[in-house]
């Protein structure tokens, strides 16, 4: 195994990076130098020396012919994609020269821009928070994906914890809410299959009949937006037929007496009106669950991307305390793990460096609206410089003609890290080449199991590309800015992020370490909530001026008799993609073919569709060609828009999120992409 020494011949360990629950101990084999197979690491609980489809052709992706290889500077109109190459030197310069020019005037006109293309803790957060620090810029409100669910999460059980994902194994039943875990959530589903070959029962509640729906027990196709409904109706049952466990209700919840109230108003009949599914479905459902001991729910982040998302999260984060599911290690449920993880924020992101300065704060789910925004007293300045890693907004932020708009002015600069000619990188002023995960340090967590795992550059960087860090680092000195935290190297800030919480020589031998995390977190209470109880009612919430229990909050787009965009459309991965990466390996594309809208056979013969048509998908948003494939994975009134293809391989240009709106949800602040209502109509027979 290497350390900080390259080597040519060897077998290195690592971590995916990647924004999937599972995060995986990677093994990558070198050979002259070269990485030749990148695997699972048998040796970790959690890989089972398995990887997803995606990752294990990870070097296609970093030898692809399309990697960047050099710094670009662009030399046509915005978003044409037309750059010469320049020298990192000249690149560093000029634009540490623009950014000084503009943070002269004011500093909050800069705005980041950045997600989860890599996770890992040195190479997302790390030198680029220093250095957005050290210049008082503009933060960003990271809300893209998870922080509806989190928020719920937090409210209820006190923050991001759960049962441990080994245990879904000795389950007896298995809820799958809001997850199609084969294609992101591969090692959960491992689990859930031996649970299955051991007797368990697996349910699975999604509006689309994937390919883990296919392979449960039971699917409950609801509508989109319905899930804290369905949680209800659930809860009246237990009611009802005395399935409550109230020695546990008694001693370690909190506001049981008001929930019961607000439960008991939810029939079967009117959750099966608003959920769109047989009651007969939602009466076994409970049953199962008010009678099974060993019951778990997989909750994902699917269900939550719509106006009630958190509610819902606090809705369905109240059943495994109702039957006291939390005493065994094979009940409960877990929607992220990642508050078992206490990064090292202060010396890592070092927050002393902005003084006494409180920028504003913008959201990434509005880039559309906030890039076009003129500026005023209220708001801050307009947004003039923009520097994106480990995102690609132009495809994945909602309403993107708005996005595009704001990435087209021409007064605004731009500076995008990748590792690829994304379609936001097409819109850059400079195009800076990243390093990916085999070429750099790094160290992360996981939001689906319970350890750190470390990083190893395997290979030296392909072309002449840079770590994110290292980028910085270099910004960071052409500033002139001189603490001593901007020269620190890759492999120490790795030390900095874990802190003295973990053994940094055991991830230096092994790879990877647990953290302590009792097997049945909830089994006596010690909720991490201020009661220390799992709270139905929350005075922080009440404290806020809303509503302290969890309640069914309709969509914002709801399907009105008559309406012009009749059908709910949700957007899921495809299968081979993970959001907007991978989306340009060759051999995957190949495998999910075209962009294409799922549709039922008799909402699809009401428009004269049938598979392998072409038709475009629209609201007052905007509009999106693409393939129809007429199936059984859409339930009626419903569309799923697999995603997310990059707009420049759409079949006009365009790609799902041109009709996601920009509103956000209940709690968050997140974007609602699941709520969303179109009509689809043919423009071309097959
Ligand atoms: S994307 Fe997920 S399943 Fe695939 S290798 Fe990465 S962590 Fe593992």
């Amino acid at each position: 195994m290497t350390n900080s020494v390259l080597e040519n011949n060897a077998v290195v360990r690592g971590l995916c990076p990647h924004d999937c629950p599972d995060t995986c101990a990677l093994l990558t084999t070198v050979e002259n130098g070269r990485a030749v197979k990148v695997q699972g690491n048998p040796d970790h609980l959690h890989t089972q020396g398995v990887l997803c489809t995606k990752v294990s052709r990870y070097t296609e992706r970093t030898y692809s012919p399309e990697r960047l290889m050099h710094p670009l500077k662009r030399s046509g109109p915005k978003g044409a994609g037309k750059f010469v190459q320049v020298t990192w030197e000249k690149a560093i310069q000029d634009i540490a020269a623009r950014l000084k020019a503009i943070a002269s005037e004011n500093p909050e006109a800069v705005l980041p821009y950045s997600y989860a293309g890599t996770m890992g803790w040195v190479q997302s957060e790390a030198m680029a928070t220093r250095f957005f620090n050290k210049m008082g810029a503009s933060q960003l409100d990271r809300t893209i994906c998870a922080s509806a669910g989190g928020e719920g999460l937090v409210y209820t059980l006190g923050g991001k914890f759960g049962m441990k994902t080994e245990f879904f194994s000795e389950s007896k039943l298995i809820v799958i809410w809001g997850s199609n875990s084969i294609t992101s959530n591969v090692h959960f589903w491992r689990r859930a299959q031996e649970a299955k070959r051991n007797g368990a029962k697996l349910i699975c509640i999604d509006p689309r009949h994937s390919e883990t729906a296919e392979k449960c027990h039971v699917h409950l196709p609801i509508r989109p937006g319905t899930d804290a409904a369905l949680a209800f109706a659930i809860m009246r049952e237990l009611v009802v037929n005395d399935w409550l466990d109230t020695d546990y209700i008694d001693k370690y919840t909190l506001g049981w007496a008001e929930l019961r109230e607000r439960a008991m108003t939810w029939t079967l009949d009117r959750a099966a009106d608003v959920c769109g599914v047989d009651e007969d479905l939602i009466r076994a459902l409970a049953k199962d669950w008010g009678t099974t001991s060993k019951a778990a729910i997989r909750l994902n982040y699917g269900m939550q991307r719509v106006k009630g998302g958190a509610n819902a999260v606090r809705a369905i984060a109240c059943l495994p305390a109702l039957t006291g599911a939390w005493r065994d290690r094979a009940g409960g449920l877990l929607l992220s793990s990642s508050s078992n993880f206490k990064v090292n924020k202060k010396d890592l992101h070092r927050p002393d460096l902005l003084g006494e300065r409180r920028p504003r704060t913008l959201n990434m789910t509005t880039i559309g609206n906030d890039l076009i925004h003129p500026g005023s007293p209220e708001w801050g300045p307009q947004v003039k410089a923009l520097l994106v890693y480990n995102s690609n907004p132009v495809a994945i932020a909602p309403q993107s003609g708005k996005v595009v708009q704001g990435f087209a002015r021409e007064d605004l600069f731009t500076v995008v890290m990748e590792h690829f000619q994304t379609d936001t990188a097409d819109y850059a002023d400079y195009v800076l080449p990243a390093t990916t995960q085999l070429e750099h340090w790094d160290v992360q967590g996981s939001y689906g199991h319970t350890d750190v795992l470390l990083n190893r550059p395997a290979i030296a960087p392909v072309g002449q590309a840079k770590s994110n860090s290292e980028i910085f680092r270099l910004l960071a000195k052409a500033m002139g800015y001189t603490e001593a935290c901007f020269s620190e190297d890759d492999l120490s800030m790795c030390r900095t992020a874990v802190g003295s919480d973990v053994d940094f020589q055991a991830l230096l031998d092994v790879g990877f370490v647990s953290m302590p995390v009792p097997d049945a977190p909830f089994a006596e209470g010690g909720f991490a909530t201020p009661s220390g109880r799992c709270e139905f009612v929350s005075d922080r919430l009440a404290a806020q001026g809303l509503d302290p229990l969890p309640d069914h909050i309709p969509n914002y787009e709801v399907p009105l008799a008559g309406h012009r965009f009749p059908l709910a459309m949700i957007s899921p991965p495809a299968r081979n993609f993970l959001n907007s990466s991978f989306v340009n390996v060759d051999s995957l594309r190949e495998i999910e073919k075209e962009p294409l809208i799922e549709i039922c056979s008799e909402d699809a013969a009401a428009r004269g569709i049938a598979t392998g048509d072409t038709v475009k998908v629209f609201n007052d948003r905007g509009e999106y060609h693409c393939k129809a494939d007429v199936s059984k994975r859409a339930r009626p009134g419903v569309v799923n828009g697999l995603g997310i293809w990059w707009r420049k391989m759409g079949l006009n240009g365009t790609n799902v999120n041109e009709v996601t709106s920009q509103l956000l949800t209940d709690l968050g602040r997140a974007p609602v992409f699941y709520d969303c209502q179109v009509e689809v109509a043919l423009l071309k027979k097959a």
